[in-house]
């Protein structure tokens, strides 16, 4: 049997990282893991128990208590919290505006990095997030760094939000939002967004979804004969 290798693909918010993961893992049948769905979550069960955001002793518990899960769906993997269905609720505008303060807290990283170096361990599998090559999984042999202007990105989140009928803000705020959180998260402490050294650089600004998806997989294919 072919060798199942480990997938990284980080970049900024929006960039396409999930999109693209999705349909790379399909084509050489890996699992797909959406670390940034994982932080969504533990904000959404934040939020939900009214915990005061700046409470890290409380949210760090907290990450550990839930249980997060997965299962295949169109044209979105299904997400779980605790065993219910929050596919949807993950993606509104108040989660886009707490995620960072929550994935910055030290004790809920160091859970959902343990939690996402089970889920690659065999290999087979293209995770998408913020710190994959550079943290989650530093031996990865593919590592991606998607990156593209930030109106570009703001415009394909809106044009998502609009076709899957999520309320969405003007393209002016989805920029700002979007600007905001990469600067959140390349400015925390701990296992910031950042490009690992290692890591192939992909400027997807003029690109469509099948052209990244067609170079990342001829990265893919080009490891994998290395290997062989
Ligand atoms: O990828 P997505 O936009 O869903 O990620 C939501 C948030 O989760 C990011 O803005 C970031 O704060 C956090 N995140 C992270 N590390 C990851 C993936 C996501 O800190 N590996």
């Amino acid at each position: 049997m072919e060798k199942q290798i480990q997938v990284a693909i980080d970049g900024p918010a929006s960039a396409g990282k999930s999109t693209v993961a999705k349909l790379v893992a399909k084509k050489f049948n890996y699992v797909y893991c959406d670390t940034g769905a994982m932080y969504r979550v533990v904000t959404l069960a934040a939020l939900n128990r009214g915990i005061d955001l700046g409470d890290t002793d409380k949210i760090g518990e907290l990450a550990k208590q839930i249980k997060i899960s997965f299962a295949p769906g169109e044209p979105e993997q299904k997400v779980f919290l605790d065993g219910e269905e929050v596919t949807t609720d993950i993606r509104q505008g108040r989660i886009d505006q707490s995620v960072s303060a929550v994935a910055a807290v030290p004790a809920v990283r160091e859970e959902m990095t343990n939690i996402q170096r089970q889920i690659a361990e065999e290999g087979g599998i293209v995770m998408d997030g913020r710190d994959i090559g550079s943290t989650v999984l530093p031996n990865a042999p593919v590592k991606i760094f998607m990156v593209a202007t930030a109106y570009e990105r703001a415009r394909r989140r809106y044009v998502e939000n609009k076709e899957k009928g999520i309320e969405t803000a003007s393209l002016e705020e989805l920029q700002k939002e979007i600007e905001l959180r990469d600067k959140k998260d390349s400015s925390r402490k701990v296992s910031p967004l950042t490009q690992a050294p290692d890591a192939i650089r992909l400027d997807t600004t003029d690109l469509t979804i099948d052209q990244v998806v067609d170079k990342i997989s001829e990265i893919i294919k080009k490891t994998l004969n290395e290997f062989s």
